[in-house]
């Protein structure tokens, strides 16, 4: 089945609008549903038709985290509890979870984009797709499967972890394209090679859908290599479904987001205004297709930009750039702000770093440091001392070129780091708070 949704995919700007504006009226009248937005928006003397132009969805109010969290569970249900037909959830750190629920209808509407995506990403329905991710509340599971099915390849719904079934599930069945988390997939290389196994040679990989977490370009270049892949990148967030929010294209020159689903903003955290265009901020973004529980102008905390110029795929809808963190990744150490993707930006492009690194900020005699544990690739975790202490130097001075802060580096063996099944873990905060 082909799943190139031309007509949509390639409308002009006007005709994207156009159905922006009705979809987002409607969408109004159904949110107003639900408690939250009912009560919200009376009182603020709102109404479906509200919404003659675009630009007008700058006088509806920003949805946050927060918000979602303070109505939990049920506040956000603009339907039926009957029609509900499935939830998934993010498990916060803090506080309540926050919860998404789904109709029969929002979950076909979700399988179109997530099947669409795929193909954008060069996936046909005679690919065999192995689905390397938890299925449970995380959305990559079942989102992917459905989207998957959707298509029409033949899916694997293989799970999370357990690295050498994951081997013989893609030699047994000749798996060529798979969809996991980049932090996991430079571990699963590793577990080929030790196995004498080498996937370029003894699989028929060619397509990598990564995303979920933030990786910088370097390692999406490492894991192409690694697999003799082309690896895509996917966007997708639970408060917005999951994945199919914005995918790679042929050209992998960013990620299109599905502006006919999607209104999207990037606005400026702290003024909370549109920044200029091509300039990075924070994402917002107005579900228009969920019935069950519509967001709108949803703060993702995500940081990106639009970039410019058209793509020569053809596609019309606007695209992305690589999230380069979360407002709330960021941290402040020695009076300087760094993201963690600056330092894996760096690690990536070092041939002799492995493929795992933590952070962590620990106050050591009274000082806050910045401590990188990196791991360093077999063949040169030698006993050459001199080598390590070169590369310890090197490591430093890169890094302290792009963050502007000293760290402390401690090169460690493959293998070694801490590993988490779900999204990598990359920064631990030690510090003594005064
Ligand atoms: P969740 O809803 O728990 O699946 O988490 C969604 C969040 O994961 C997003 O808001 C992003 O912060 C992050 N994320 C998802 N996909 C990507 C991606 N391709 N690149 C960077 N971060 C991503
Ligand atoms: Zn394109």
């Amino acid at each position: 089945m082909l799943y190139w949704e031309k007509e949509i995919e390639t409308l002009s700007r006007k005709g994207i609008e156009k159905v922006q504006v009705e979809k987002l009226n409607h969408i109004i009248g159904i949110a107003m549903q639900s408690p939250y937005y009912g009560n919200l928006y009376a009182g603020m003397g709102i109404k479906p038709g509200a919404i003659e132009k675009i630009e007008d969805v700058r006088k509806l109010p920003f949805t946050t985290k927060q918000d979602l969290r303070n109505n939990f569970p049920w506040g956000f249900l603009s339907i039926d509890k009957k029609d509900v037909v499935r939830l998934h959830s993010s498990s916060g750190t803090t506080g309540n979870p926050t919860v998404i629920f789904h109709s029969k209808e929002d979950l076909s509407n979700w399988a179109n984009l997530v099947a669409r995506s795929l193909f954008t990403a060069g996936i046909r329905d005679t690919d065999v797709f192995q689905n390397i991710c938890g299925y449970g509340l995380f959305t990559g599971g079942l989102g992917f499967q459905y989207g998957i099915e959707r298509l029409g390849a033949l899916s694997i719904p293989a799970g999370a972890g357990n690295s050498l079934r994951q081997i013989k599930l893609m030699m047994d069945y000749g798996t060529t394209a798979a969809h996991a988390i980049p932090s996991y997939l430079t571990r699963l290389y590793d577990v080929f090679v030790s196995e004498g196994l080498d996937p370029r040679r003894d699989t028929k990989l060619h397509t990598f859908v990564i995303g979920a977490e933030p990786h910088s370009e370097e390692h999406r270049r490492r894991i192409e290599e690694m697999f003799g892949v082309k690896a895509y990148n996917s966007f997708g967030l639970s408060e917005m479904n999951g994945p199919g929010v914005a995918f790679e294209c042929s050209y992998q020159n960013g990620l299109h987001i599905w502006e006919d689903a999607y209104i999207v903003e990037i606005i400026d955290p702290i003024s909370l205004e549109p920044v200029p265009d091509g300039e990075v901020g924070e994402l917002v973004m107005t579900s228009l297709d969920r019935k069950a529980m519509p967001l709108i102008r949803y703060r993702t905390r995500d940081l990106t930009r639009f970039l410019p110029e058209s793509c020569p795929c053809g596609r019309t809808h606007r695209r992305l750039d690589r999230i380069s963190g979360r407002s709330d990744d960021m941290f402040i150490v020695k009076g300087c702000n760094v993201f963690p993707m600056q330092i894996e930006g760096v690690l990536m492009k070092i041939p002799e770093v492995g493929t795992d690194y933590l952070i962590t900020l620990e106050t050591i005699k009274d000082n806050d440091e910045l401590i990188v544990e990196v791991e360093v690739k077999r063949e040169w975790f030698s006993g050459d001392l001199d080598k390590l202490d070169r590369l310890t130097r090197e490591i430093n001075r890169r890094i302290r070129d792009e963050v502007l802060v000293s760290p402390i580096i401690k090169l460690v063996e493959p293998g070694s780091l801490p590993q988490s099944e779900g999204k990598a873990v990359r920064v631990i905060d030690k510090r003594v708070k005064i």
